[in-house]
């Protein structure tokens, strides 16, 4: 499979800088609290289902503090229409009494504090912190994936390598394209019948197989 030149590389990224200059997170948070939480829960899920749960849950439990007070199945029941609710459920409690304990009722802003946490992973802790920092972090979702590799950007086979690879091709404005590429996979170049008739880097793709993490 042919990989993208560096000159591709260039044109791809300025044409997403371009085109979703805006590009910002379809989660609905208030603060960092609730953007780990909506995180956390959209593993697997879609930010629509998501969006629809968490307001009876941030209503409930509204602080980092409420939620460590929580019992397992009291979050359970809220959040029972989401994927995976069982484990999320048991990781939301786990996690809020790490932060209490842990780091005296502040949600951490590391990479490395995040992922202390119960339930975060490299992904989850990454979308954190370019979502509400603008942190100059790649993350790679099922959408980033399929699409940087169509565009010859990365042929990694996991989300991990993926990730190291668009970050040292495109070096800065990860944030923003983290975000774009998620929108462009989720909206234009989706995983069955993607939009080419109507995507911007037509000229420069490669392959229109259904590529996935391994
Ligand atoms: S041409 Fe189609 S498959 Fe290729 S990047 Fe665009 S939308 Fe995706």
């Amino acid at each position: 499979m042919k990989k993208a030149t560096k000159a591709e590389i260039a044109l791809i990224k300025s044409r997403f800088l371009v085109h979703y200059a805006n590009a910002k997170t379809e989660l609905v948070y208030k603060n960092l609290y609730e953007l780990l939480v909506c995180v956390m829960l959209s593993a697997q899920c879609t930010d629509k289902r998501v969006n629809i749960v968490t307001p009876s849950l941030f209503a409930r439990f509204p602080n980092i503090e409420s939620l460590a007070l929580a019992t397992v199945d009291e979050i359970r029941e809220l959040i029972k229409s989401i994927s995976f609710f069982n484990a999320k459920a048991k990781n939301l409690h786990k996690m809020a009494n790490q932060v209490m304990q842990d780091f005296n009722g502040e949600i951490p802003t590391t990479q490395i504090a995040l992922k202390s946490l119960a339930g975060v992973g490299q992904k989850t802790a990454n979308v954190v912190l370019i979502e509400f920092f603008e942190a100059n972090y790649m993350a790679v979702d099922t959408h980033v994936f399929r699409t940087s590799h169509r565009l010859g950007l990365s042929y990694a086979k996991s989300a991990q390598e993926t990730e190291l690879e668009l970050s040292k091709i495109f070096k800065d404005n990860l944030s923003t394209l983290h975000q774009a590429f998620v929108l462009f996979g989720r909206y234009t170049c989706k995983a069955v019948k993607p939009n080419c008739s109507d995507c911007f880097v037509f000229d420069l793709c490669k392959n229109k197989q259904n590529f996935k993490p391994r």
